[in-house]
């Protein structure tokens, strides 16, 4: 598959072709830490606007399946445990968002993971007219660890329960086969403790620049709500963007 050059030109001309009655594609970049239920918005707004979510995780493993050369030149980098350079990761994402289903907008997640993707990506969605927004799921940290301490999972059957809506009719039993229920490794305090840094230290620097940068920004508190009432908030911010609404940006 022919892969374009790491520029602009591609989604700019596909955005100005379709930009026509006042529309401008809409690019929705979301962040959130482990636990702030940012799948769920995710999904809540793929349904909402009509609009596709680019997940590099997903798009990686499309190309690595096709066996596309940059595929398997990221690939190759991963397996030997080395950093994948910003050029082939924005040359992955920008070949997908000139993709016919990017037209109207499109949700970004897990990129951009450096500042330096990020200030690429202006740089491309600048020269398109598209409109970028960045929505940040804000979470208290000690809500979280304290809520993953709560899971537990059955190592016989592998249903979860946990402490707040999911408990077992039997304290630390398995309601289906009477195994008694373990804390899985991935939700031990220390371990999410550990992601949690992690994800603060990657997505700080990148946050950051988007703030610099002018690029509008939306924070929600994504720790003291229903799903459904975060998404309430997304789509009052999102409706806010623009005199005329998300008519302007996506013909809803
Ligand atoms: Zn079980």
């Amino acid at each position: 598959m022919a892969l374009p050059e790491l520029e602009s030109a591609p989604v700019a001309a596909r955005t100005q072709n379709c930009s026509d009655g006042g529309r401008r594609p809409l690019a929705i970049v979301l962040f959130g830490s482990p636990g702030s239920g940012k799948g769920t918005q995710s999904k809540f707004l793929v349904r909402w606007l009509g609009i596709p979510q680019i997940s590099t995780g997903d798009m990686l493993r499309e190309h690595v399946r096709n066996g596309t050369a940059i595929g398997t030149s990221i690939a190759a980098r991963m397996k030997a445990g080395e950093l994948v350079p910003d050029r082939l990761v924005n040359e992955l994402v920008f070949e997908r968002l000139s993709r016919p289903d990017c037209e109207r907008g499109f949700i970004l997640d897990g990129y951009p993971r450096t500042p330096e993707q990020a200030a690429e990506m202006k740089r491309a969605l600048g020269a398109s007219g598209t409109t970028e927004v960045v929505i940040h799921l804000l979470v208290d940290y000690n809500v979280i660890i304290a809520r993953m301490a709560g899971r537990r999972v059955c190592p016989k059957c592998g249903t979860l329960y946990n402490a707040i809506s999911n408990r077992p009719a039997k304290e630390g039993v398995c309601d289906l086969d009477g195994e008694t229920l373990v804390v899985r490794e991935d939700d031990r305090p220390e371990v999410v403790r550990a992601r949690l840094n992690e994800y603060e230290a990657l997505t700080r620097p990148v946050i950051d620049f988007f703030r610099r940068s002018g690029v509008k920004m939306f924070e929600e508190n994504a720790s003291d709500y229903t799903p459904q009432e975060i998404f309430e908030k997304i789509r009052v911010d999102l409706a806010d963007l623009t005199e005329r609404g998300l008519t302007e940006l996506v013909g809803k």
